[in-house]
């Protein structure tokens, strides 16, 4: 059974509790874990805590710490296939996805490895003959670290790896529904010589097993990516204590397709920004927004094509997408439709439930796409996070740009056209933390990723991503001291 990690010990829940996780896939057990209330979440950070405040990790000299990270981005790949179908058994995602997923962890990893033990301050001009001034980097201290189950270890990697090559300690609470490849990461981590109190690992359900990690006064910083709601609720738990925040939260992307884009990699680009992992991605290119004069020739096509994307559990060869992670998440994204419909968008292709064959045991929806849409429908400006392309028109690059923008995200967004300059104008008025010209989807380590607005506070990786998990601080030094002779009057009569 999986368990919790604390103070580099493996343990059950202090109150016994455990959970089942099943397959989205076809609903079979995969495993039961152990499932943390507030009393081991509470010895999750008192151990972090002490880890943190002894300076076994933050203390450790940066090329070190960065080495370590080395370590474990080769343990990752040692480790790919079982990392992988853990993460295909939680998800239901194809085990190739999944494997695609680790060698990306693994980058990140490789990445924040070679920051780290490069990371050094830096002198600063004074102006001054007789002082010295450096700017260095402490680590933020005790990081609470909540992850999503969209991509499990691959959110986790985005946190995991820098808090670690900044010397802070954490406390990580994967999502209840995804915990398996956190587990084997814990193991990986200490096979790499994390000293124990560095890395623990709570399980459970959201308010219970992670609310504690937002409250309480010995967390210095919560570093989330999840949904809007859960968002607002750490933030404003996390404010009595004034903890560092960090958000990664959802997205409402927009993709923009002049006529003159190249018809093809247009069509293509489209239903992959939608439809891979059944759109539980928070980058889904949700929201298609395309020339009028194009409307009909695209839209026609991608019906067409997004009634053949085959459907299945990660065990059929044939299988090009997934199920969705949950009951309750495919009935948020039917609910989404059906009101989208009552709203007056149009059903081109999907929105059922499937009920025959293998996919009736799994919580399988298809390739969605509501025609007709506009602004003001739910389904359009909130994040149903699932198959479903809303379709809207514009008429000229202005209007293009003011559709895109009119959402209270701002994580990602794409363009197409064969005119580099259109893209170019596009793309610098786009308000979205990522901007993709003639393609969707790929990001670089290196590269900051997070959103404007309601998207998120922060970012993550790039250097700004390690940024996050340190603290700036300004050392002066005064190298001939001597009195300042500020308040004359204080030192008449004493004699000096
Ligand atoms: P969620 O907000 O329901 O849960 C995320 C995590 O928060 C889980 O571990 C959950 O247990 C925990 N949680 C929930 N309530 C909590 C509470 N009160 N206190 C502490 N922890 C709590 O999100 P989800 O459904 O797991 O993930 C989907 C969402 O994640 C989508 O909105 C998606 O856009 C977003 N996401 C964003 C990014 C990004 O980079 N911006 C990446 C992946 C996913």
């Amino acid at each position: 059974m999986g368990q919790l990690y604390i103070d580099g010990a493996w343990t059950d829940a202090a109150e016994g509790g455990t959970r089942e996780i099943r397959s989205p896939a076809d609903g079979q057990l995969v495993a039961e874990v152990s499932e943390a209330t507030a009393v081991d979440a509470e010895r999750a950070i008192a151990a972090a805590r002490a880890a943190f405040d002894d300076g076994r990790w933050s203390t450790v000299p940066a090329p070190e710490r960065g080495a370590l990270l080395l370590r474990v981005a080769d343990l990752l790949q040692r480790d790919r296939s079982r990392l992988a179908l853990a993460e295909t058994r939680d998800t239901g995602k194809r085990v190739a996805e999944s494997e695609i997923d680790m060698d990306d962890i693994t980058n990140c990893f490789r990445w924040f490895g070679h920051l780290a033990a490069t990371d050094d301050g830096r002198l600063v001009e004074t102006g001054i003959a007789n002082a010295r001034s450096k700017v260095v980097h402490d680590p933020v201290g005790v990081c609470a670290l909540i992850t999503p189950w969209n991509y499990p270890l691959l959110q986790t990697a985005w946190k995991v790896a820098p808090a670690i090559g900044a010397g802070c300690t954490f406390v990580l609470k994967p999502s209840e529904l995804t915990p398996h490849t956190a587990i084997i990461l814990m193991e990986l981590l200490a096979e790499a010589g994390l000293p124990a109190g560095v890395a623990n690992l709570v399980l459970g359900a959201g308010a219970t097993a992670g609310g504690p990690l937002s409250t309480d006064p010995r967390v210095d910083m919560v570093s989330f990516t999840g949904g809007l709601a859960t968002g607002r609720i750490l933030m404003a738990n996390a404010a009595a204590t004034v903890k560092k925040v960090a958000l990664e939260l959802g997205g409402k992307n927009p993709f923009v397709l002049f006529a003159d884009a190249d018809h093809e990699t247009a069509v293509d680009n489209v239903l992959t920004g939608i439809f891979l992992h059944s759109g539980q991605v928070c980058s889904a290119g949700a929201r298609l927004v395309v020339e009028e004069s194009a409307h009909d020739r695209i839209v026609d096509e991608l019906v067409e094509r997004a009634q053949r994307i085959v459907m299945g559990g990660p065990d059929d060869p044939g299988t090009e997408t997934g199920p969705l992670i949950s009951a309750a998440h495919r009935e948020k994204v039917e609910a989404y439709v059906a009101k989208g419909i009552a709203e007056g968008a149009v059903l081109r292709c999907g929105g059922y439930r499937p009920t025959e064959g293998a996919l009736a045991d799994g919580y399988f929806y298809p390739p969605t796409i509501l025609d007709g849409c506009t602004q003001d429908m739910d389904v359009v400006h909130e994040e149903s996070f699932g198959p479903v392309l809303t379709v809207e028109t514009f008429t000229d690059l202005d209007d293009a740009v003011r559709i895109a923008n009119d959402t209270e995200y701002g994580l990602a967004g794409a363009v197409f056209s064969a005119d580099q300059g259109t893209c170019e104008e596009v793309a610098a008025r786009l308000r979205h933390g990522t901007i993709w010209i003639n393609d969707f989807g790929p990001y670089v380590p290196a590269a900051e990723w997070g959103g404007f607005g309601h998207s998120g506070v922060g970012r993550e990786l790039g250097r700004a991503g390690f940024a996050e998990y340190q603290e700036p601080k300004h050392i002066w030094t005064n190298t001939r001291p001597g009195p300042t002779g500020w308040f004359p009057s204080s030192t008449q009569g004493s004699g000096s």
